[in-house]
């Protein structure tokens, strides 16, 4: 009977031991921590094995022996509490990135315990042996007792933290401690080892089955809590009336990284990135959402200071960051929301959250701050109007598409037009789509939006003759949210369809700001429509983070040059040679050149001798209803 448990739980042990060692996918303190439980108990388990041995006379010891035998097995038994605490802290808190005095404090009682269980041979402090009968020390209590406080406190401290592991296993580690303690208690009382070893073992099978399961809940690059713990701690603590400020902090410069370098130094950056966030705020619950985007959620009676975290970003910040070897200057874009009690439920909370995510930079601060109380209310109520609006307009056909001319400049004739979405609501009166197209896109409606665009544009095509008017194809823009959606291709060919028109009068404007997406299937996305027949025109280049090699790979006819660079070519000598440059560049790959904002005769000349394809501004028109648009372009081009 004896023999058969105590190889059940040594096979246990090691089967455990294999398993995690096996599935662990990276390195992580609360994973080395965990494992190091693991080769105690199996120690300990082999300690058993030799008790039995000796019990039975298979091996014959003396007192020096037994001494030793003895020692190895206090220091285990008392050690195994400490390791499971300081695991439990560095799986919920990131313990190990703390002050080392804290540690130190921390790891105090079980350091003095060591030493007593060393000296004892000497001190008979824990324990002695006389002829190989082992008595115990006067301060073995003492040694029952801190292990006792590091068993507690690493309980409580899995107890509280418990909604951050799947509910099954939250459940699992409460009865598993509740049942460990139990033993606990009877091994005080009546020095029955078994069942304590038994929990224990238990314990650990549970643990690493929950945490084979907690790394979902951990991002790989920080080792921080990902963006599913940051959805469960919203859906289970907001809302609960607990006071707190969260901060939403985003690297602005995220997008330029993701472009320019490597996965690897990008990594690296979010991970100093990250250990900045973590030292300076010294709080636990720090989240990363991918996307260069953290959560850092400050409870009220914290010792977090706001001015002192920020003084010390802001001296970091000063410092350009080394990216694989070269000085870039970062910035943050850190949006401040204090969560007063009872005020903010979960779904308010994720459209405030949204709405600051959702935030136009406005400066080019190092840390360009913005305090959710100044800002956050009004924001998130014009928000939550801007939504309705939208929601009405869909309902009662208010949208309106508008057409811009565009014109050539080696014909002087308008060849084509830019579709442009107008919303003027009955209550908020004209929107522009900047401000709504972003807000559908977060809620979703922009698909429904522009199935009505698409609709809007086919009719216009299929009830007009283009060719007669000389118009080569209308433009429609495309957000990247339906550029990624999986049913456009199908879609588009619904509406062709349904029109009985053909694709080559329709151009697609795409926006180069797919970083954050899946490029693969973006390009492959964009070939699958181009094969359909329609063509494409890349919008708004020299905004974002343009660069001509990512150009080349997408299956683009024509570049809109957007008119923030071709206002500022008029502003800067130096832009203007830029531009020329681009300019010939793009001829030299076969693309066409749009100048948008065209807005006076000057820079029209000007677009004219610098070589631009096609021109659209305010010089000639701006956007206008269909009908008027026909007229408009009938008279022109006469
Ligand atoms: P965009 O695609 O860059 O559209 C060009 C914008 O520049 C339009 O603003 C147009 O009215 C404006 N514009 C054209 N010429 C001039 C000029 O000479 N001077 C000035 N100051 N502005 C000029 P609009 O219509 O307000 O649209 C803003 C943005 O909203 C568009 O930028 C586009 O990104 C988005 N948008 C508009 N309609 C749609 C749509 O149907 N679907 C999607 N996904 N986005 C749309
Ligand atoms: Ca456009
Ligand atoms: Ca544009």
């Amino acid at each position: 009977m004896r023999v058969g448990y105590i190889l059940l739980t040594f096979t246990i042990v090691f089967v455990c031991m294999w398993f995690f060692h096996e599935s662990t996918r990276y390195k992580a303190y609360y994973r080395t921590s965990f494992f190091s439980i693991m080769v105690m108990a199996a120690l300990l388990y082999t300690n058993r094995v030799f008790q039995f041995l000796l019990e039975k006379g298979v091996i014959q010891s003396n007192d020096v022996f037994l001494t030793l035998e003895r020692m190895i097995y206090y220091y285990l038994i008392f050690g195994i509490f400490c390791a499971y605490a300081f695991f439990i802290l560095c799986l919920f808190d990131q313990f190990q990135y703390y002050p080392k005095w804290k540690i130190l404090l921390f790891l105090l009682p079980a350091v003095i315990i060591s030493i007593m269980v060393i000296t004892s041979p000497w001190t008979h402090w824990i324990f002695y042996v006389e002829n190989g009968v082992t008595y115990k020390g006067i301060f073995y209590t003492f040694g029952v007792l801190v292990a006792m406080y590091y068993g507690i406190f690493g309980s409580l401290h899995a107890f509280r933290k418990r909604k951050l592991f799947p509910k099954v296993f939250g459940e699992c580690v409460v009865l598993v401690l509740v049942l460990t303690f139990i033993h606990y208690i009877n091994y005080v009382i009546t020095q029955d080892e078994i069942l304590l070893s038994v929990a224990l073992l238990v314990g650990i099978v549970i643990y690493m089955l929950a945490l084979t399961t907690v790394d979902f809940y951990k991002d790989t690059t920080t080792n921080l809590f990902n963006k599913e713990a940051f959805e469960q701690y919203v859906k289970k603590e907001i809302g609960k009336g607990n006071d707190k400020t969260v901060y939403l902090i985003k690297l602005k410069n995220y997008e330029y990284l993701k472009e320019n370098c490597h996965e690897i130094p990008l990594q690296s950056t979010i991970r100093e990135l990250a250990e900045c966030i973590r030292k300076y705020s010294k709080l636990p619950s720090i989240y990363y959402l991918g996307g260069g985007k953290f959560t850092v959620i400050v409870p009220k009676h914290s010792k977090f200071t706001e001015e002192e975290f920020l003084k010390r970003l802001r001296e970091r910040f000063c410092i350009p960051f080394d990216v694989n070897g070269a000085s870039i200057q970062l910035t943050l874009f850190i949006a401040i929301m204090n969560l007063q009690n009872g005020k903010i439920n979960r779904t308010n909370f994720t459209k405030y959250y949204l709405a600051c995510d959702e935030m136009k930079y406005r400066s080019n601060d190092l840390l360009e701050i913005i305090h959710g109380d100044n800002f956050g209310i009004d924001q998130l109520q014009r928000y939550h109007q801007v939504e309705e609006a939208i929601e009405r307009a869909l309902v009662e056909h208010e949208f309106k598409v508008f057409y811009q001319p565009i014109v050539s400049t080696k014909t002087k004739k308008i060849v084509s037009a830019e579709a442009l979405l107008r919303l003027n609501d009955r209550v908020l009166g004209f929107i522009s789509p900047e401000e709504f197209i972003p807000i559908s896109e977060s809620n979703g409606k922009i698909i429904e939006i522009s199935d009505y665009v698409i609709d809007s544009v086919f009719r216009f095509i299929k009830e007009n003759d283009l060719e007669k008017l000389g118009l080569d194809f209308i433009e429609v823009n495309l957000s990247m949210i339906q550029c990624m959606d999986k049913k456009l291709p199908d879609k588009l060919k619904f509406f062709l369809e349904k029109y009985e028109i053909n694709p080559k009068f329709v151009n697609l404007e795409i926006t180069e700001t797919a970083t954050n997406y899946d490029e693969e299937r973006l390009r492959q996305q964009l070939f699958d429509i181009k094969k359909l027949g329609f063509s494409f025109s890349l919008d708004d280049y020299g905004t974002g983070y343009s660069n001509l090699v990512r150009v080349l790979e997408y299956p683009v006819d024509m570049i809109k040059l957007d008119k923030s660079i071709v206002w500022s070519a008029f502003h800067v000598q130096d832009n203007y040679v830029t531009m020329k440059n681009l300019i010939s560049m793009f001829h030299d790959v076969r693309r066409k050149i749009v100048a948008e904002g065209v807005e006076s005769e000057e820079q029209m000349q000007a677009l004219n001798e610098l070589g631009c394809d096609y021109l659209q501004g305010y010089y000639y028109s701006k956007p206008i209803v269909a009908e008027d648009f026909l007229r408009f372009t009938a008279r022109f081009n006469a």
